[in-house]
């Protein structure tokens, strides 16, 4: 038998972490080896995620998870809050990470990276792990090149924290690197709802909307002369993130440093 990646899972009674202990549990390479989370404190993750009960209780201390369950990689399903000070716990534990909570800044991913680099343990972050949303980004540049005037729609669940989207972000900047930055729309164009042209990245808008029941969407709509092409990706649910999920599990100790986004690993 292969032997099998031991994952300890941050932000355990999430949705999202909910969703990946389920898919961790149906992988016979992979082993749930702890479970954190700062509620459900001493559920059982096995039961929390849906099935039967297997013996990994909920804790809401990283650093002693980290030191007591041996595992190989810490996956991060948490806040914007607390991603970055369980990415210093885990990397300064020498412990790889993947992870997936969005929000992290520049500076964040510039600190992370030294960390990792310093502590020789990588760190995985990718904003979307559904591979319709990496083509969706990866078409959305090739179009760019063609048509430079876009906007972004991204529509998320009303419990989001952050905005815009990672994905959003991500996409613009994508998009970023085949697009000049210049201000679309009339000159001397204004508001009378402050907010209501959304938020400006190199002169092009993003805009997001927060609905309860959502789980993510995004168009990105391109203009021209006489046409409009509209790309847009859907997650009906959050099965679509595992595959990605544990592609990056596979891979974590065959990187370097600080990789981001899943087309990397495609
Ligand atoms: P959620 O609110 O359902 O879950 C977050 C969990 O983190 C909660 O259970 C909360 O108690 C826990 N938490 C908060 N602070 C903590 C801390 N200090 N230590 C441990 N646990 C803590 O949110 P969600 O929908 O599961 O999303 C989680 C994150 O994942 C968000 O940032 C979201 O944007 C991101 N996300 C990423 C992808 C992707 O593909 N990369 C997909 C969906 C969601």
């Amino acid at each position: 038998m292969t032997e099998q990646i031991k994952i300890l899972l941050n932000g355990a009674a999430g949705k999202m972490g909910r969703a990946m202990a389920a898919g961790i549990l149906g992988e016979a390479d992979m082993q749930l080896v702890g479970a954190v989370d700062r509620s459900c404190i001493g559920c059982d993750i096995g039961e929390l995620s849906g099935g039967v009960a297997i013996g990994v209780k909920v804790s809401d201390d990283l650093a002693a998870s980290v030191k007591r369950c041996g595992a190989d990689v810490m996956l991060d399903f948490t806040t914007p809050e607390a991603v970055m000070r369980n990415i210093r716990t885990a990397l300064s534990a020498g412990l790889p990470c993947v992870v997936g909570t969005t929000g992290l800044t520049a500076a964040d991913l510039e600190e992370a990276e030294a960390l990792a680099l310093a502590n020789d343990a990588p760190l995985f972050v990718a904003p979307n792990f559904a591979l319709t949303a990496v083509l969706m980004m990866r078409f959305a540049a090739e179009a760019a090149k063609y048509f430079p005037h876009y906007e972004i729609i991204e529509i998320h669940n009303d419990r989001k924290m952050d905005a815009p989207s990672g994905t959003a972000l991500y996409t613009a900047q994508m998009i970023g690197r085949e697009r000049e930055p210049f201000a679309q729309g009339a000159l001397n164009s204004f508001e009378t709802l402050p907010g209501c042209r959304g938020g400006d990245y190199q002169g092009a808008r993003i805009h997001s909307v927060r609905l309860p029941g959502v789980v993510a969407i995004q168009e990105v709509l391109f203009g021209g002369p006489g046409q409009m092409l509209s790309i847009r990706q859907d997650s009906t649910n959050r099965d679509c993130f595992f595959p990605g999920v544990a592609l990056a599990l596979r891979r974590i100790r065959s990187l370097h440093g600080l990789v981001q986004g899943l087309e990397k690993l495609l």
